[in-house]
């Protein structure tokens, strides 16, 4: 009986990281890599961040070009398909866990473009969003404030946009597929590839 409870914490516990979870939570929250691939104008924001006066690297952040070893996509403003198709990808090529931060209204509503032919209204239908910030433009210390409230969310658990993506994939895929079309991905593959 006691081999059978050992075996069991061997299994639930340590091989399944339960319970080292809350520290690499805490890792997590403390070294957050984001991805600089700044769509729209909020990413004039960012130099703010990461000089003198928000200087966010003493919370462990660092910007890094890299979607392989960026834990943090921030999607800076409105969002048109040409740029949505990157964004998929990008976010896609990103290891587990990570999250996502939406700056200002354009990519909770589309914002001043709802009525536009060319901007996508609401990024969270192609890709799952962790923390959106409102405004036009967030100000620099409203982006801190969204990055601080990623870093509460993944402490408490509760940024799991990653493990939303990977349940729902049949949704997110139908929304990018009505958007793009069927076999959008091997299409823009075969694009690109003509340009190596
Ligand atoms: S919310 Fe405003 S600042 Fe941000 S991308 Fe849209 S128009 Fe630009």
């Amino acid at each position: 009986m006691s081999e059978m409870k050992n075996d069991d914490f061997v299994n639930y516990e340590l091989r399944e990281f339960k319970l080292f979870e809350p520290l690499f939570r805490w890792a997590r929250k403390k070294s957050l890599w984001i991805v600089a691939f700044c769509t729209g104008c909020g990413g004039i924001e960012m130099p703010p961040l990461a000089t003198a006066r928000y200087d966010f690297e003493r919370f462990g952040i660092m910007p890094n070009p890299a979607p392989r070893m960026g834990d943090l996509f921030l999607i800076t403003g409105y969002v048109t398909p040409k740029t949505l198709k990157r964004i998929i990808i990008t976010y896609e090529m990103m290891q587990d866990p990570k999250y996502v931060l939406a700056h200002g209204s354009c990519p909770i509503n589309g914002g001043v473009y709802w009525d536009s032919y060319n901007v996508v209204k609401q990024l969270d239908k192609y890709i799952p969003v962790d923390v959106a910030i409102a405004g036009c433009m967030p100000r620099a210390e409203a982006v801190m404030e969204g990055i601080m409230e990623i870093m509460r969310k993944i402490e408490d658990g509760t940024a799991d946009g990653w493990k939303r993506y990977k349940e729902n994939y049949e949704w997110y895929k139908k929304n990018q597929d009505e958007l793009f079309g069927e076999g959008w991905r091997e299409k823009d593959a075969r694009r690109w590839l003509a340009w190596i």
